[in-house]
């Protein structure tokens, strides 16, 4: 089994048996990004995805617990194609657990209520969806081409037809002058949408982008890891979204915390605190090369 390009997963799915559905991303144009600019995207044949899975039933077969449905946003794949695929991939893994795949507001929205429900009963279980801000402005900024009401309205659709969200935003998205409003519209989003799950990464900077270049001229700032502690504490005295798992455990973060909403944000703010006056922040070359 060979993986073309460059491999991007979630942290959670570490150990899990990914299969490229799609080759890159179809949306590929936010402006932070670089994950899949070298590749042209393109949905992979059933053909070319089963024999993939025939070859990986032969090398893991019942080791694998979990399945994740590579690149950038495999729902975007027709529904009666993924079905087909979720039912292949239950026929030859008996034992695996959850199957989840990244998945764009645009993907849930194009999708019907019955559609999703269908992919729910087939076994599709989680969609990671990366909503980066809450904050318009932030997300026009970015190109997401999406506003914060459709990624709230898509998380809500993804609920009522039982599957469950992974949601990830992104710290500092805002520049020094968006700290304020995209730490509390993001709060807005995760509170209105209540998903299962919801993290931050810390934004890192790559070649090439057009965010990149916004900050080589001064058209944008990047804030300092005090200030990233500033936002993230505006966004926790602010989120309502009980139940939601929280993590900020990417490797891009200068500080990793970990609990439940609501109930454990006034731990977690105090470990805020404590880490900004000790200044124990994550090292810049670790967030670099780990
Ligand atoms: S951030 Fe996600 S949607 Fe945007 S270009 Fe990158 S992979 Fe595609």
């Amino acid at each position: 089994m060979e993986y073309e390009g460059t491999l991007y997963r979630p942290p959670s799915e570490a150990y899990s048996l990914i299969i490229q559905v799609t080759i890159g991303c179809a949306h590929n144009r936010c402006t932070f990004c670089n994950m899949y600019r070298e590749k042209k995207f393109r949905v992979r044949t059933k053909e070319e995805i089963m024999r993939d899975l025939d070859e990986a039933r032969a090398m893991y077969g019942p080791m694998v617990r979990r399945v994740f449905f590579a690149d950038g946003d495999a729902l975007v794949v027709k529904t009666e194609t993924l079905l087909e695929l979720l039912a292949y991939t239950h026929e030859n893994f008996p034992f695996a657990e959850r199957i989840s795949s990244y998945g764009t507001a645009k993907d849930v929205l194009r999708k019907s209520e019955d559609e999703l429900r269908a992919l729910a009963q087939a076994g599709l279980e989680l969609i990671y969806l990366g909503a980066e801000s809450g904050d318009d402005r932030v997300l026009e900024h970015i190109n997401k081409e999406v506003t914060a009401a459709e990624i709230v309205e898509a998380g809500r659709k993804l609920k009522r037809c039982g599957l469950k969200t992974s949601v990830t935003l992104i710290s500092g998205l805002g520049g020094r002058k968006g700290i304020r409003e995209h730490a509390l519209r993001s709060a807005e989003l995760i509170s209105g949408m209540n998903p299962e799950y919801a993290s931050f990464l810390t934004l890192r900077l790559y070649e090439g982008t057009q965010m990149n270049e916004e900050v080589r001229r001064g058209e944008m700032e990047l804030i300092t890891p005090d200030e990233i502690v500033e936002e993230m504490e505006l966004f926790l005295g602010h989120v309502d979204s009980p139940g939601t798992v929280f993590r900020t455990n990417h490797a891009s973060n200068y500080v990793v915390l970990a609990g439940t909403l609501n109930d454990d944000i006034p731990a977690m703010l105090k470990r805020l605190e404590a880490v900004k006056a000790a200044k124990r922040y994550r090292m810049e070359e670790w967030r670099r090369h780990i």
